[in-house]
């Protein structure tokens, strides 16, 4: 009997979480296995901000795709333009056919989003790309290293904004010369983690500008809705992602941040499954939508794996059952709060808490390959 081929397409959290639950199926040989991504490696987000601080190295963080998916699995390294549902297929770029699949596993994560404000993209470097992450550390090292280097605005008072501004702010200790700007700081989120951020960000010397909206970016620094100008000389947008744009591409069902409509079994289509960042996926206890993390792209990443397994053998799927342990933001070295199993959490053990989670998250994906010298790391002593 033919094996049944699926195609992941994507390799970040969810991508990597759904391969890694097919492949003991590939090694029975009972399906073949393809995996499609436009990066040849895999990003660990989370632990962005400590790159740009110059805490972390390439190596630490961006983990080589060649070395987590092992033959027979095939990886390609291919943009993809759409998702064609029936039959379930990719249209990718340079390929004269679209390349027909059995099944689909649409893990094709989010891009930041700008929510149209002119000037971001000409003059901000948003934050999600590689190559700009790579650009920009070597510009904020060059900026906060010299005494006459200039400001630094941070655009987005959510994890990513509070998170960066934290880590550059106490590794490179600039008073002053690092503005945080925002309508809110942590919106959504208890009190007191927004107290605790708070006042960790003023303690670091980061100048708060809240009640703000950037209303454009210029080369000389951030327009704000009310006509006040922040000077600076590198702006970084951390204002909030939207689903990638292959899902609207393609004239699937999506919601308004551009995320598949999926059912409660993340199925969107006869053998097509969404997870991740790219797919609405609603809590299934209290039924709002659940925001774009890792911790939920590694959940619904074999989630979406093994009912598309169950649909292929006729058998009944299974809604999605989501453990949400909670979140943690780092406030700089040895300090970090959140919420864990409900409750609100801070101090220097959180920070230790947080480095362990996203060393075993670099553990679950990449394995001891992964692994390096961040047990080190973790246990507190970063460099
Ligand atoms: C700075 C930062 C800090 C964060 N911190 C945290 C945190 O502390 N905790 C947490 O839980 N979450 C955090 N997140 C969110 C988390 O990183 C995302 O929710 C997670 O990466 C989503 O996983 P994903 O697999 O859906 O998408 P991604 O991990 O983004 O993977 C998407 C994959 O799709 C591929 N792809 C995209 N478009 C195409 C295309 N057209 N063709 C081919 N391939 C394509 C990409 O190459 C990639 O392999 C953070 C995010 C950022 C940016």
């Amino acid at each position: 009997m033919r094996r049944a081929h699926v195609v992941i397409a994507g390799a970040g959290y969810a991508g990597l979480a759904a391969y890694l639950a097919l492949r003991p199926r590939l090694d029975r040989g009972l399906i073949d296995l393809t995996v499609v991504s436009a990066a040849d490696a895999h990003l660990l987000l989370p632990e962005l901000p400590l790159y740009l601080a110059g805490q972390e190295s390439e190596r630490d963080i961006r983990l080589r795709l060649g070395h987590l998916i092992r033959p027979p699995a095939r990886l390609h390294q291919a943009r993809i333009l759409q998702v064609r549902t029936q039959p379930p297929a990719l249209v990718v770029q340079g390929a004269v056919d679209p390349w027909r699949a059995d099944g689909l596993v649409l893990a094709l994560g989010s891009i930041p989003d700008d929510f149209g404000v002119p000037g971001v993209r000409a003059h901000a470097t948003v934050i999600g790309r590689w190559d700009d992450a790579r650009d920009l550390r070597r510009r904020l090292l060059a900026t906060l290293a010299s005494r006459h280097g200039g400001r630094v605005a941070i655009v987005g008072g959510g994890f990513t904004g509070v998170e960066i501004a934290a880590e550059l702010a106490d590794t490179h200790r600039v008073a002053g010369r690092i503005v945080l700007i925002a309508p809110h700081l942590l919106a959504g989120l208890p009190d007191r983690v927004g107290q605790t951020a708070r006042a960790a960000l003023e303690r670091l010397g980061v100048e708060l500008l809240l009640g703000a909206r950037a209303a454009a970016v210029r080369a000389d620094g951030v327009v704000l809705a009310d006509g006040r100008h922040v000077s600076c000389t590198t702006t970084i947008w951390a204002a909030g992602v939207r689903a990638s744009p292959v899902l609207a591409d393609s004239h699937l069902a999506v919601n308004r941040r551009g995320q598949a409509e999926v059912d409660a079994t993340l199925r969107l289509a006869p053998c097509v499954y969404a997870c991740g960042d790219c797919a609405a996926v609603k809590d299934p206890r209290t039924g709002q939508p659940l925001a774009p993390t890792a911790q939920a792209a590694l959940q619904q990443g074999p989630a979406a794996a093994a009912n598309l397994l169950r649909e292929f053998e006729g058998a009944q799927r299974q809604p999605l059952r989501m453990r949400n342990l909670g979140f943690l933001i780092s406030l700089g070295r040895g300090q970090a709060v959140g919420s864990v199993l409900g409750h609100t959490v801070d101090g220097g053990d959180v920070a230790t808490l947080k480095r362990l989670i996203e060393t075993y998250h670099a553990f679950q994906i990449g394995g001891l390959h992964a692994l390096g010298s961040r047990l080190l790391r973790s246990t507190g002593a970063r460099r």
